[in-house]
């Protein structure tokens, strides 16, 4: 193995010569520190080198050890309940909130190399496997069973294995495969930029109910789909990270925080370990995996962040689960990419962002999706996962016509509107009914019709109608007076306000409210339209606006939202 020499150090930046033999995307060591980078081009036989730690005191002449291989993760068992940083070396939390960082160069083992973890096989001696085929099982925590795989790309006939308690290092099961007996162990590495394959991609079909009215109703996101949210700040982000965290239809979450100010992310690590998992009760973290950026890693560390992240939601996809994979926030992401750009001295594209920027945020998102795994589970046919992405955005200034975000939009399907504006108003999820969106809903419609009834779908456009009709009102009123207003519309601004108040407003806070289910969402809105047209009909018979807007039947519409689900289900 040749050892390269530093020629240049710009901030993450190192360029080394002598690198002949290394290819784009390999990790390298830089120093006797042996600071952890990957290198981001190749020209001729230098190297620029994307240092991962903090480059201070590295001088000319250094060396530079190449390792030939690219920046891989380890993924098997005790990946569940981790925190880890951007190149997945675990972050002893409490360590990190107390202000010790890890040591630069550092090289610490993803998963425990002592704990022992007892492996049930599923497969027996004798059968054929291939590559993604679960050939056991381990219980990983009280809430994840993991599948342990045939890496990708092996095959061959079991000639051994056995229940039994080990490390992640020990062979659990031994193949005969075209080159020779191999074993199989509980940890597997793989390349964090190269999607994990899969048998086949399916349509994003089926709904991921997340139990908060505005999205699943109005703004619903697919099993396997990808969404982008802003944050403005105190808008009420993080209650909405939380809240689909908690609540959403994944097996597993992986959160991935790529956060600017040291505090953002002392926030993630100090409340994600709080929450907790609300069917069950136990520790959220018990299927939660989370990647943070500290404060003390360069800028560049965000990069490799994301794609650590997504390799390890892909695992979890590829056993069958419904994973889903939320980054926050991917502004600061590009803002990286930005940095090394420039460092690189690439021709910019707009505000300084690389021409790439737009085919990286695609590319991201592509990684989402619902599919038919590589391997089956023994006895069972295809096994079906899905990949859903949820990428917050934090434009500055929060406008939205920022390159990120406009990259971003491109690449997404659901874009949730969190405007601080409503936040501000106390209309909590302070997600805009005027201005977000879902590219779903027609390829839902099947399974929503399904889910929530035959006149759902219907229901929910007609709703959102009147909060679009109500929105023009508002604005007539603000000129010329409610008294202008003919007695029909004052009562579609009574219907809209009902909408906002009844139906909108979702108090994250409250047992009931916090979470509501497809066939509630459904009846609570049945009722609203229901409420109008016969509104409308007693309207054309001579009552009054005055007169319906105090029935008192009116005043328990506000109260359905805190019926308890039983309790619906039976009126
Ligand atoms: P951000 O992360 O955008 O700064 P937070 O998520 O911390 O904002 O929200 C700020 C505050 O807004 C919360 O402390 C809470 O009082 C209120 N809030 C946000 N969302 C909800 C909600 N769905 N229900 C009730 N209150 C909410």
């Amino acid at each position: 193995m040749s050892t390269g020499r530093v020629y240049k150090v710009s901030g993450p930046l190192v360029v080394a010569e002598g690198m002949a033999g290394s290819k784009i995307y390999d990790v390298v060591r830089v120093s006797e520190s042996r600071l952890i980078g990957e290198i981001v081009r190749v020209d001729g036989d230098r190297a620029a080198i994307q240092v991962y730690e903090e480059t201070a005191g590295i001088g000319v002449g250094e060396p530079v050890y190449p390792s030939y291989e690219p920046l891989s993760v380890e993924l098997g068992p005790g990946l569940i309940g981790s925190i880890y940083d951007g190149i997945q070396r675990p972050l002893d939390a409490l360590a990190v909130l107390s202000g010790d960082f890890i040591v630069r160069g550092v090289e610490a083992a993803a998963l425990d190399r002592n704990r022992l973890w007892k492996f049930v096989p599923r497969r027996r001696k004798g059968e054929f496997v291939r590559g993604g085929d679960s050939l056991g099982v381990v219980q990983e925590t009280p809430l994840v069973e993991h599948h342990v795989m045939v890496p990708p790309a092996v095959e061959g006939e079991i000639v051994d294995i056995s229940e039994q308690e080990v490390t992640v290092d020990t062979p659990i099961a031994y193949l005969r495969t075209a080159t020779g007996e191999q074993p199989v162990k509980m940890v597997q590495r793989w390349p964090v930029r190269q999607p994990r394959p899969v048998r086949r991609r399916l349509t994003p079909d089926s709904l991921l109910v997340t139990g908060q009215r505005v999205i699943d109703t109005f703004f619903p996101l697919a099993k396997g789909g990808t969404g982008c949210v802003p944050g403005p700040f105190g808008s009420g982000k993080t209650v909405i990270q939380h809240q689909l965290a908690k609540w959403c239809e994944a097996d597993i979450i992986v959160f991935v925080g790529c956060g600017e100010r040291g505090n953002e992310m002392t926030d993630v690590l100090q409340e994600f370990p709080e929450l907790k998992d609300p069917k069950t009760g136990e520790p959220l973290m018990k299927r939660t995996v989370l990647v943070a950026n500290t404060s003390n890693m360069p800028v560049a560390a965000r990069e490799a962040s994301v794609y650590t992240a997504m390799t390890i939601a892909e695992y979890y996809r590829d056993m069958g689960y419904s994973v889903a994979l939320q980054a926050d926030s991917t502004s600061r992401w590009a803002e990286a990419m930005r940095e090394m750009s420039g460092r690189l001295e690439e021709m910019p594209g707009e505000e300084g962002y690389p021409a790439y920027l737009a085919a990286r945020v695609a590319e991201f998102y592509e990684r989402a999706g619902r599919v038919v795994c590589l391997g089956t589970h023994p006895g069972e046919g295809e096994t079906e996962g899905s990949l859903t992405v949820i990428g917050a955005v934090s434009p500055p200034g929060g406008d939205l016509n920022d390159p990120v975000v406009q990259a971003t939009l491109r690449a997404v399907k659901v874009f949730w509107s969190l405007e601080d504006r409503l936040a501000f108003q106390r209309h909590f999820p302070a997600i805009s009914w005027l201005n977000s969106y879902s590219l779903y809903r027609d390829e839902l419609s099947a399974d929503l019709q399904k889910r929530a009834g035959e006149d759902f779908s219907g229901w929910s456009r007609k709703a959102l109608e009147i909060l679009r009709r109500e929105a023009e009102l508002i604005e007539v009123v603000r000129l010329v007076g409610q008294d202008a207003l003919a007695p029909s519309d004052r009562l579609l601004l009574m219907t809209g306000r009902s909408l906002r108040e009844d139906f909108l407003h979702q108090n994250a806070f409250h047992p009931e409210d916090t979470w509501t289910s497809l066939p509630k969402q459904a009846g609570m809105l049945g009722l609203i339209l229901e409420f109008h047209r016969l509104a409308e009909l007693a309207l054309q018979r001579g009552a009054t606006v005055e007169k319906i807007s105090t029935l008192p039947c009116r005043q328990e519409l506000g109260r359905v939202r805190y019926v308890p689900e039983r309790d619906f289900a039976r009126h």
